[in-house]
């Protein structure tokens, strides 16, 4: 189908962008690498007066490694997927990025713009919650940033408001005794995660002295699995430990079931794939 007709513009600048936004309001939308709104807008689901494409803006682009992990909301999935300095800090964002979609995905789709989008079964959503991410926003009123935890509302909604634009995401390294990872169920055809989890582990010596799970593609968008995480803390990560808080997962949350799994099967998956990920971050933690 062909898309409503749009006024385009391309700034080139943050300030640029923001002031855009400003100006048209409801009426425009952020066009990064396109992979979720150029459909949405050929099916007719999304019909924006304005599109200001972003993609001209150097500064949102790339990855620095400064202490933190700042990484631009411009940044497609292959390159976080290639940064050397990522694997070394935080390998676990390059594991999973890996696996989203095809080349062509990978190589025109942005972090930010999977954040902005909050489809319920994104992955990286998933991520930003186990790792504790930062969200940095620009508008009119100035910047601010959100916690993951506060920026996924509902499905396809975030705390965004409509003149914000998302400029970076941060992430804090790992060091000695931390461990994350990622796996999922992926729909065969499109990889979307038909039930994905990160988890993320702190070892105090032999015990977990914090834990944080990221379940994405279950529910309306994407959850922490507050239950688990505290049936973890002081256990010693072992299998059965790992069992019994796995067991947890997906208690009080509304699991969706649809053509591609039924809800039951959702959250039977849900506590596997929370067990295989807390496996996997324990194993790295412990070295
Ligand atoms: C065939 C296919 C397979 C896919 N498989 C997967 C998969 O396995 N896993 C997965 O997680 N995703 C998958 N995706 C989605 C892909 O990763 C998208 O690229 C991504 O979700 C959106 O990023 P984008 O840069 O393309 O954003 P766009 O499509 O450009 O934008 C998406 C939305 O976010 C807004 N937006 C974008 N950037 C910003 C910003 N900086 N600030 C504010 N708002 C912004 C836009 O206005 C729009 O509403 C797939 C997509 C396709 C087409």
């Amino acid at each position: 189908m062909i898309p409503s007709a749009f006024e385009y513009h391309a700034p080139t600048s943050v300030a640029e962008a923001i002031s855009l936004l400003g100006q048209h309001g409801d009426e425009a939308k952020i066009l990064a690498g396109g992979h979720s709104l150029l459909p949405a807008m050929k099916l007719g689901l999304a019909a924006p007066g304005v599109l200001i494409d972003i993609t001209k803006i150097a500064e949102l682009r790339g990855v620095v490694i400064n202490g933190n992990v700042n990484i631009g909301s411009l940044t497609t999935w292959a390159a976080i997927a290639q940064h050397e300095g990522l694997r070394r800090v935080l390998p676990v964002l390059g594991e999973a990025v890996s696996q989203i979609g095809d080349l062509q995905v990978r190589n025109r789709g942005t972090l930010g713009g999977a954040l902005a989008h909050a489809d319920p079964a994104a992955d990286a959503p998933a991520l930003t919650l186990a790792l504790d991410a930062a969200i940095r926003v620009h508008g009119p009123k100035g910047e601010r940033t959100i916690a993951a935890v506060d920026f996924f509302t509902d499905m396809l909604s975030t705390a965004l408001e409509p003149d914000e634009l998302l400029t970076a995401i941060i992430f804090r390294p790992l060091g000695a005794g931390e461990g994350a990872a990622y796996v999922k169920f992926p729909h065969p055809a499109t990889r979307y995660a038909i039930v994905g989890v990160a988890a993320y582990i702190k070892l105090n010596g032999t015990h977990v002295s914090a834990c944080r799970i990221g379940v994405t593609g279950a529910g309306a968008k994407a959850e922490r699995q507050n239950d688990v995480e505290q049936a973890m803390l002081g256990g010693d990560g072992g299998d059965e430990a790992l069992a019994t808080a796995s067991l947890r997962a997906g208690e009080g949350m509304d699991i969706l079931g649809d053509i591609h799994a039924s809800e039951d099967y959702r959250r039977a998956m849900v506590k596997v794939y929370t067990k295989r990920a807390l496996a996997a971050a324990v194993a790295r933690a412990r070295g």
